[in-house]
C-alpha cells in the first residue's frame, strides 16, 4: 500500500509538471499519454479492488481516473472537434475558444445573439452525441464497483449528503430572490437598456464583462501589489524557495493564472502573465490562495492528507483571497478607489458574485436530478428549468451536457462559496475589518493551510469558528451591498 501510494504522488508530480510545463509556454504539446502509460497498473480494476473501503480519498481518486481512462476516446473527440472547428463570421475566420473572447466585449446584442446560437447549433449538432454516449458509460462503468448508480458512488466517495446541500441551497434561492430580481433588472435597464425577463445568457458576459473599473487594476501593479499583500499577512514571497512565481514572457504561455503543485509543500509554481484589468487580479488572486494553501501544508502529513481528498477545501483559501476584491476596505486600501465610484465598483461585483451563485445552484439541483434518475433523454427540459428558476433570464437547453462537470464540482464550488463568506466574517469579527494587514490573522491562515486536505470544508469551519456550515454569512453579505431602496 504504501509503495502505491509513493507510486500516485510520482504520478500526480510528473502530471502536474507536464501540465506546467505546457501551460506556461515551455512545450508546445502536452504529453500525458507516456505519463498514463508509466503508471498504467495504478488505474486498473485489480489496483482498485485490492483498496480497502476505508481508504476512501485513495479509491475516490484512482476510480475517478479509471473513468477518465474509459471515456478518453470521447474527451479526444470532443477536444477535436473544437480545436478543429471553424466559424465564419462576415468573412472572418473565427476558433472555438476565440468566440468566447468575442462574446464577452460584443456591445451589440444582435451580434451577440447570432454568435451564441453559432456556438450552441455547434454544441447540439457535433458535441452532444458524444457527450450524451460519455455520460452513459460513466453511468455504466461505474457499475463495476459495489456503490450502486453514479449518484450514490458520489455520496460515498466523497462523504457528502447532497441532499441536505440541495435544501440548504434551495432557501438561499428563496431568501436572495427579491435582491437579485429587483438589482439584475436595474442594472441590465441601466447599462443594456433590456430588462431582466427578456435578458439572454449571452448578455450577462457582456454585463459582467468589468470593464469599467481597469484602469485602476493595472498590469505593472499587479506583482507589487501581490508582494506586499502577503507582506502585510506575514508572508515574505521573496523568501518562499518553495513557491516559484513564474513571470517570463513566452508566446504561448497561458494568459490566465494558474497554480501548478508539483510537489506539496516543496515545489509549488503560479504561472502568471500580468494583463492588468480586474479579472486578471481576481484571477490571480486565486490561484495565490491556492499557492499558500499547497506551500505552507505539512510535509508530515499522509499523502492522500497532501492532495487527495475534498475538492472544495483548497477553494475555500482560494475565494478568501480571491473576495477581498468585493470587499470596500480592501478596494480602498490597495486600489484607491473612494466614494460613489467605491459604491458602484462595490454593488457591481456583488451582483456578479451573486448571479454566479445561483447559477451554480440551478446547476447542481439540475446534476442531481440527472445523476438520480440518469435520463439523459428528459434533461434537457429540467436543466431550462432549474437555470430559470435560479436565473430568470433565457438559457439554452441544449448546452445541458456541455454545462456539466462531472464528479459534482459545482457542489464543491458552492460549498466553498459560503463556507468562505463565513470564514471571513470569522476574521473580521477576530481581527477587524482591516483582518488582510494583520500578522495574526496570516498566522491563522498557516495554521489552517499547514493541515493540508486533511479536512472536508465543514469540518474545516467547525474547527476554526466551533459552529457548523451555515448560509447566513453569505446571505447577509448580499443583502448588506444590495439593499433595496
Ligand atoms: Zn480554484
Amino acid at each position: 500500500m504504501n509503495n502505491l501510494k509513493k507510486d500516485v504522488e510520482k504520478f500526480l508530480h510528473d502530471f502536474t509538471c507536464e501540465y506546467y510545463l505546457y501551460g506556461s509556454g515551455q512545450k508546445q504539446a502536452i504529453e500525458l499519454a507516456p505519463i498514463y502509460e508509466k503508471y498504467r497498473y495504478l488505474f486498473t480494476k485489480d489496483t482498485i479492488d485490492s483498496i480497502p473501503p476505508e481508504e476512501r480519498k485513495l479509491r475516490g481518486f484512482l476510480i475517478s481516473y479509471y473513468l477518465g481512462e474509459k471515456t478518453s476516446s470521447q474527451n479526444e473527440e470532443i477536444s477535436r472537434k473544437k480545436s478543429e472547428k471553424r466559424f465564419y463570421i462576415d468573412e472572418h475566420e473565427i476558433t472555438y475558444s476565440r468566440l468566447h473572447v468575442l462574446l464577452n466585449n460584443l456591445p451589440l446584442r444582435e451580434e451577440r445573439e447570432r454568435l451564441f446560437k453559432l456556438k450552441v447549433e455547434f454544441v447540439n449538432k457535433e458535441l452532444n452525441p458524444i457527450y450524451a454516449e460519455l455520460l452513459q458509460k460513466v453511468y455504466e462503468t461505474i457499475r463495476e464497483f459495489p456503490y450502486g448508480r453514479y449518484y450514490e458512488y458520489l455520496t460515498r466517495i466523497q462523504n457528502i449528503d447532497f441532499e441536505y446541500y440541495k435544501n440548504v441551497f434551495s432557501s438561499f434561492l428563496k431568501d436572495t430572490q427579491e435582491i437579485y430580481t429587483h438589482h439584475m433588472n436595474k442594472q441590465l435597464l441601466m447599462q443594456l437598456g433590456i430588462s431582466l425577463n427578456s435578458a439572454a445568457v449571452y448578455d450577462i458576459y457582456y454585463l459582467f464583462r468589468g470593464k469599467e473599473y481597469d484602469y485602476k487594476f493595472k498590469s505593472n501593479y499587479l506583482v507589487d501589489f501581490l508582494k506586499e499583500f502577503l507582506l502585510n499577512l506575514g508572508i515574505d514571497l521573496s523568501k518562499q524557495k518553495n513557491v516559484i512565481l513564474d513571470l517570463e514572457e513566452r508566446p504561448t504561455k497561458s494568459p490566465r493564472a494558474f497554480c501548478a503543485p508539483c510537489e506539496i509543500p516543496n515545489k509549488v509554481y503560479l504561472n502568471v502573465l500580468p494583463q492588468g484589468g480586474y479579472r486578471d487580479f481576481e484571477t490571480v488572486l486565486h490561484e495565490m490562495g491556492h499557492t499558500q494553501h499547497f506551500a505552507h501544508t505539512s510535509c508530515t502529513l499522509k499523502m492522500e492528507d497532501r492532495y487527495l481528498g475534498d475538492m472544495g477545501l483548497s477553494e475555500v483559501y482560494a475565494f478568501l483571497f480571491q473576495y477581498l476584491l468585493t470587499d470596500p476596505v480592501f478596494v480602498e486600501y490597495y486600489f484607491d478607489i473612494y466614494g460613489e465610484d467605491l459604491e458602484h465598483f462595490i454593488r457591481s461585483v456583488i451582483l456578479s458574485r451573486l448571479y454566479i451563485v445561483r447559477r451554480y445552484i440551478g446547476k447542481f439541483n439540475f446534476e442531481i436530478w440527472l445523476h438520480k434518475t440518469e435520463d439523459i433523454e428528459n434533461a434537457p427540459e429540467i436543466y431550462e428549468k432549474e437555470l430559470h428558476k435560479a436565473l430568470f433570464i433565457k438559457t439554452f437547453k441544449e448546452l445541458y451536457l456541455e454545462d456539466l462537470d462531472l464528479d459534482f464540482y459545482s457542489a464543491n464550488y458552492l460549498r466553498a462559496w459560503f463556507a468562505e463568506a463565513s470564514l471571513s466574517d470569522f476574521l473580521k469579527t477576530k481581527f477587524g475589518k482591516k483582518w488582510f494587514i494583520n500578522k495574526k490573522a496570516g498566522e491563522l491562515l498557516k495554521e489552517l493551510w499547514f493541515e493540508g486536505k486533511r479536512w472536508q470544508i465543514e469540518e474545516m469551519l467547525s474547527e476554526v469558528t466551533g459552529r457548523p456550515f451555515d448560509i447566513a454569512p453569505l446571505t447577509d453579505t448580499f443583502k448588506r451591498y444590495l439593499k433595496i431602496v
